[in-house]
């Protein structure tokens, strides 16, 4: 393992062990269900927006670390953006984990980057992608249960 994988490594166990924004919402705007049946993860969103902003947004749920840390993840990194640069970070990450994203781009993810090892590792895609699919619904259609059972195997060309 080199240093960064063992540093990504212990962002995901950090963010597993001590989940940010990890608490129920009062008075929130958005409020989606999300489960990944394959490995069991499920997870509760809320959001609050303001405007075209994403005030605030937090999780509760159970599941594997890699479901935990990335809501963990999802939730610090998008608190605060806009609906359209959380679209456009929504398709960056999805790249990333199905092994789209150049690695030279890794970098630009901030600590999202951590979760970029999942791409190896197919069956863990919809343990991470899980959050962000529950956002992205949450945001353009209001709100709905979601699962990523059904979604199609990662595809890796052009990796
Ligand atoms: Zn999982």
């Amino acid at each position: 393992m080199t240093n960064l994988e063992a540093l990504y490594q212990e962002v995901i166990l950090d963010h597993n062990r001590k989940p940010r924004n990890f608490r129920e919402m009062e008075n929130a705007d958005r409020r989606i269900e999300g489960r990944n049946p394959l490995c069991g993860d499920e997870l509760t969103l809320w959001l609050k927006l303001d405007g075209n902003r994403v005030s605030d947004i937090s999780f509760k749920g159970t599941g594997c670390a890699v479901s935990k840390s990335s809501a963990s993840l999802m939730t610090s990194t998008v608190k605060g953006k806009t609906v359209d640069e959380t679209m456009t970070l929504f398709d960056r990450f999805h790249d990333m984990i199905t092994g789209k994203l150049p690695e030279a781009d890794r970098a630009s993810m901030g600590s999202l980057a951590a979760l970029g090892g999942v791409s190896r590792f197919p069956i863990r895609v919809k343990c991470a992608s899980l959050a962000w699919h529950a956002l992205k619904s949450a945001l353009e259609d209001g709100g709905d249960n979601v699962s990523t059972e059904h979604e199609g195997p990662p595809q890796t060309e052009g990796a």
